[in-house]
This record gives C-alpha cells, sequence and structure tokens, in this order.
C-alpha cells in the first residue's frame, strides 16, 4: 500500500506545527515543516547576496540550493552544507523574506518535488499553505486550520520570546504576520486557500488536545491504529 499523507493547512501561527507533531507521533506519521523548505531558500538567498524581489535571480538561484532531508526522532530533518539550519531560519528577517521568495514558481516547484519525494519514508502529516491544495490534494485526510488574527499573533509572539528568536510586540509580530498571509493568499502560484472537501477546524478557542482530537476523529477509520 502507498504511504498515507494527513495534510494540514492554513495561516501563520494557526497552530499548524505543534498539531502536527502531535498527530505525528499519535500515530507514528513523519512530521514534515513543508515551510521550513521555504525558509531555508530564503535563508540561502540571502547568505548568498541574491535580491529575494528579483524572482528571476530567486528561481536560477533555488536550482542550486541542495536540502538533504533524513527521518529523524519522528519527523524529517533538514540539512544544509552538512548542518542543520536550527533556528537561522526563524529570524525576523527570514519572515520577512520568505513569502516573497514563496512566490517564484520554481522555487515552489522545488519544494513540491521535494515534499512529494518524502512519502518514500513513510506515513507522513505534512504541514503548509499548499498541501491541501497543490502537493497532496489526492489525501482522504486534509485540514485547514484557523485561528483570529490575535491568537496567532499572541501564540507567535510567546514562542520567539520563549526560544529567544526575538523580543518584538505583539503589534508587531501581528503585522508581520498578516503581511506574509496577505502575500500567501494572494499570489498567483499555488496561494493559500482553504481547498474543497478539506476540514476547518478554528483553534481560537481550542485547546491543543482539542484541536488533535478533532484532527484525529476526523481521520479513515483505519488510520486511527
Ligand atoms: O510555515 P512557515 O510560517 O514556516 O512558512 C514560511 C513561509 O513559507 C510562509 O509564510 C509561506 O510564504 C511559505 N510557505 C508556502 N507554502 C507552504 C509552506 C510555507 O508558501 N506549503
Amino acid at each position: 500500500m502507498a504511504n498515507r499523507v494527513i495534510a494540514i493547512d492554513g495561516p501563520s501561527g494557526a497552530g499548524k506545527s505543534s498539531v502536527s507533531r502531535r498527530v505525528g507521533k499519535q500515530l507514528g506519521f513523519l512530521h514534515v515543516d513543508s515551510g521550513a523548505l521555504y525558509r531555508i531558500m530564503t535563508w540561502q538567498c540571502l547568505e548568498n547576496g541574491v535580491d529575494t524581489s528579483d524572482s528571476a535571480a530567486v528561481a536560477a538561484f533555488a536550482k542550486m540550493v541542495e536540502v538533504e532531508c533524513r527521518p529523524e526522532d519522528g519527523a524529517i530533518a533538514y540539512y544544509v552544507n552538512g548542518e542543520p539550519p536550527g533556528d537561522r531560519i526563524r529570524t525576523p528577517q527570514i519572515n520577512a523574506h520568505a513569502s516573497p521568495v514563496a512566490t517564484v514558481k520554481e522555487v515552489r516547484d522545488r519544494v513540491t518535488a521535494i515534499l512529494r519525494g518524502m512519502t518514500r519514508y513513510g506515513d507522513l502529516v505534512v504541514e503548509g499553505r499548499d498541501i491541501t491544495t497543490a502537493v497532496f490534494p489526492d489525501s482522504p485526510a486534509r485540514f485547514y486550520l484557523t485561528a483570529s488574527a490575535e491568537a496567532r499573533a499572541s501564540r507567535r509572539q510567546k514562542e520567539e520570546v520563549e526560544k529567544g528568536i526575538a523580543n518584538q510586540s505583539a503589534e508587531a509580530v501581528k503585522a508581520s504576520l498578516l503581511a506574509r498571509d496577505k502575500i500567501d493568499s494572494t499570489r498567483k502560484h499555488a496561494p493559500l486557500r482553504k481547498a474543497d472537501g478539506a476540514l476547518e477546524i478554528d483553534s481560537t478557542e481550542l485547546t491543543l488536545d482539542q484541536v488533535v482530537e478533532a484532527v484525529l476523529a476526523a481521520l479513515p477509520a483505519d488510520w486511527r491504529g
């Protein structure tokens, strides 16, 4: 049987990573953070002096970025030149440049091919912006996770402070997040939108446990273990 894919899309800070990790752990599916691949492309552009507003330059450069994928501790881990990128791809600077880079078709094609290739490693829970609509649109387990802008900004801000990545105000985090959402949902190639047939879950008033339960309950019966 082909390996199974749970696909989870939604805007920034909707809780996709926490939910995907938990669902993956519970079912023994590998967690795949597709946003990290766009962040790696962005980071490599910036490290190599590629102007992220020049889509032709980004398209040409994206072909040369090598990302190694390894299943590790229940997730797909990424390595660039033998090293994990870690929090270098989580800075406010990467946040600001990632969405413009992700509008470039060649970047999307490259990341989509990498993601589809990951089914060789096992069953997956993949989170992102276009997983339900473009990368794995035929999955029978597709979710659109959302929450109010305030809830999403406050979660992200807490996370940044806790991890020591940045110390921005809630307003600054909200502005950056809304700017990314706008670019992500209005771009030409694979924009962020709720796929027909995907189950929408608004997590504003829900605990993480409740969202995980809602996802598990909606899976095909024989996927629940
Ligand atoms: O999920 P995360 O916030 O880390 O993603 C960073 C950026 O990568 C998003 O703002 C979006 O522009 C892009 N992205 C995308 N498609 C995906 C995942 C992320 O365009 N499947």
